[in-house]
């Protein structure tokens, strides 16, 4: 603490640059003002509240009230033969807010690299990363031969989210749950491979996909039809 309010000393690994860099000093400017009395003790205090008082309560209302849009919209998004989690991922992929690397450049959050995480051959954009990546692409194959269906090429993602893509005229509920499964899957994978460092592997990909298929759809067929 200085004579004109509180002075920083940094000592930063990687100089803050971008927007990193613009939301410090914005920090700096609402501190700079900011007066510490030594005789009081810290304490937190949350600021969604009007007493300062975390609660999981009113973080649920504010979450729900925050959700309630994307809610609406899942009304247009139905597939009952899967989880609703399932469901809210494919949202989100539709609205482009999965946190693939290249989404997260464009936010202007500070990467090391924008390359795809599973093949490094390649920028992560959420199509790369779901679909044309090498190892995307083998787990689509994969699917496309269990279901005995021509590969028509690449997809796009919006083929994919939606029901714009051929399907098997006898089951196009259960294809595009299959498609969707396969999606979250993938995702799934990417994740565990960027935060377990878990390395892929199609064959137990493939095999986790035909396994949720059976227990998610066949339960919800025999639910339906009960
Ligand atoms: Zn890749």
């Amino acid at each position: 603490m200085g004579a004109e309010g509180l002075e920083f000393s940094w000592c930063w690994q990687r100089q803050p640059k971008g927007r990193t860099a613009t939301e410090l000093s914005s920090l700096c400017r609402l501190l700079s003002t900011a007066s510490l009395d030594h005789n009081l003790k810290d304490s937190w205090t949350w600021a969604f509240s009007n007493n300062g008082l975390f609660t999981v309560k009113l973080l649920n209302s504010i979450i729900d009230e925050q959700t309630m849009d994307s809610t609406s919209q899942l009304a247009t998004l139905r597939n009952n033969l899967i989880p609703k989690k399932v469901e809210v991922f494919i949202l989100r992929t539709q609205h482009k807010r999965l946190p693939v690397k290249t989404e997260l450049d464009k936010r202007g959050i500070d990467l090391h690299s924008v390359r795809c995480p599973v093949c490094d051959d390649d920028l992560e954009s959420l199509e790369h990363a779901l679909i044309t990546c090498k190892y995307a692409s083998e787990i689509w194959d994969r699917i496309h031969k269990w279901w005995s269906i021509r590969n028509t090429g690449p997809y796009t993602l919006v083929d994919l989210t939606s029901n714009n893509c051929p399907v098997p005229s006898s089951s196009p509920d259960v294809w595009q749950a299959l498609k969707w499964i396969g999606l979250y899957c993938i995702w799934k994978n990417r994740n565990h491979k960027v935060f377990k460092g878990k390395p892929w592997n199609t064959p137990m990909i493939f095999n986790e996909i035909q396994s949720l298929s059976y227990l998610w759809i066949a339960n919800r067929v025999r639910g339906l039809l009960a």
